[in-house]
């Protein structure tokens, strides 16, 4: 129920822009940590559910561990575990797990079904969630937010910009800004086993385009789509340096689908872009927080779901403890989110990315892959993931 009045059904204390997994987790977590404002929390979605999201759908550890504790079990849905997830230049690489001693590298869900699950999950627990909405204004005043949309206006004392990379919200708050974002590329293909030299259980990542000044890796997962095995494939360019690449990330990606026995033409190429994560960037203004890719996620693999949940966590923090003070001017948000294990974690693969994707000659490359594969393993399963098991061990 709105705050206001019965009659007046526009009003409210939250209202979230974007039902993905930020947007959703922010609720799924308010729900737990101050069940109160659940009828008074408004999502407005501007697709509908199951809606198309461009993502390789891989499913770390870390994504499991949130759900898990939002009492969600991803088993629900169809995924793939993925035996190992191996990491290649020239032909050749290394290979690891997610977690040590685990069974799997990650698994890979379609995010069609997995996003729609989630938002079940939220309206199960009492939200509402207005789709085919789209908010195509924010103004900020003094004692409240509103937020103007194709089918009329809201009110709400404070708003959750969890609306993507493309953010309408972000761009309200911080105008002018179009750095720190990466570029992406993808395709869903049938499995061609005989013409790939891929471990079909397993998922890729090589970095052979990186010397031509991609900053990135192309990507092919296993996955399921209608209950038949497909391959995802695409690939990545943070962007994390402006480099004048010797190849497109089209020609590239055509580059890669001719070695594994594909034609580029036959397939409907998409792209998507995804904002980096910068501990300089802004997080939030008064009465309005950012949570998942319009704040930022993982600039080193472009790995963002687990991220999006993370940050669901701690807007739904500030949040509580913006009502309870009476204060939404949200100072604290950003300090929780660099404080955080995730934010560390963030942190550390943007320095990462910007280190090791400087250093774009092969012999570095080979060294990396080939040689430095139990350093490689270390640094990512100490630093980089199990950031979400660290954080609530913690708290
Ligand atoms: C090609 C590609 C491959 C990727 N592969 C992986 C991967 O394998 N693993 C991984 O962890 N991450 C991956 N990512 C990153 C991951 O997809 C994102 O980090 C993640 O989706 C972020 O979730 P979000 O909720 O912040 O944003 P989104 O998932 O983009 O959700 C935002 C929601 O807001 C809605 N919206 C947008 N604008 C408005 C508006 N004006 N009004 C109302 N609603 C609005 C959108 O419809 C959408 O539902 C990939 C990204 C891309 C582009």
């Amino acid at each position: 129920m709105p705050n206001v009045n019965q009659k007046d059904q526009q009003n409210y204390d939250i209202i979230i822009v974007g039902a993905g997994p930020a947007g959703v987790s922010t609720a799924l977590h308010l729900a737990k940590l101050a069940p109160e404002f659940v009828y008074r929390t408004l999502i407005l979605e501007k697709a509908r559910h199951p809606r198309p999201k461009l993502c390789g759908g891989g499913i770390l550890p870390d994504a499991e561990f949130i759900l898990r504790s939002l009492d969600l079990d991803i088993n629900e849905i169809p995924h793939v575990d993925v035996d190992w997830a191996r990491f290649d230049f020239d032909g050749q690489g290394m290979r690891m797990r997610g977690e040590k001693g685990g069974r799997f590298a990650f698994r890979t869900i379609r995010r069609y079904e997995f996003d729609a699950w989630l938002a079940g999950k939220a309206r199960e627990r009492g939200f509402t969630i207005l789709e085919n909405t789209t908010v195509k204004k924010i103004d900020v005043h003094e004692t409240e937010v509103v937020v103007t949309t194709d089918r009329g206006e809201y009110h709400a004392v404070a708003v959750v910009g969890a609306d993507g990379s493309n953010s309408l919200v972000r761009r309200a708050i911080i105008p002018h800004e179009d750095t720190h974002v990466a570029r992406l590329l993808e395709i869903v293909t049938e499995p061609r086993p005989e013409r790939s030299f891929h471990i079909q259980a397993d998922s890729y990542f090589d970095f052979v385009y990186v010397p031509q000044g991609i900053l990135g890796y192309s990507w092919d997962f296993p996955a399921l789509e209608n209950g038949k095995p497909v391959r995802v494939r695409g690939i990545y360019d943070s962007n994390v340096y402006p480099v004048n690449s010797d190849v497109s990330l089209r020609e590239a990606m055509a580059d890669e689908f001719n070695r594994h026995g594909y034609e580029l033409e036959e397939y409907k190429l998409e792209g998507h872009p995804l904002r980096w994560f910068d501990p300089k960037s802004i997080f939030s203004s008064r009465r309005v927080l950012l949570a998942g890719d319009a704040a930022g996620v993982d600039a080193l693999f472009g790995e963002g779901i687990s991220i999006a949940l993370g940050y669901g966590g701690f807007a739904a923090r500030a949040l509580r403890d913006a009502f309870a003070r009476q204060d939404f001017s949200f100072g604290d948000y950003r300090r929780l989110i660099l404080g955080s294990e995730m934010g560390k974690s963030l942190r550390r693969r943007t320095w990462w990315a910007k280190f090791y994707y400087h250093l774009r000659w092969r012999g570095f490359q080979r060294l990396v892959w080939h040689h430095l594969g139990a350093v490689v393993t270390w640094v990512m399963q100490h630093f980089m993931i199990g950031w979400a098991r660290r954080g609530k061990r913690q708290a």
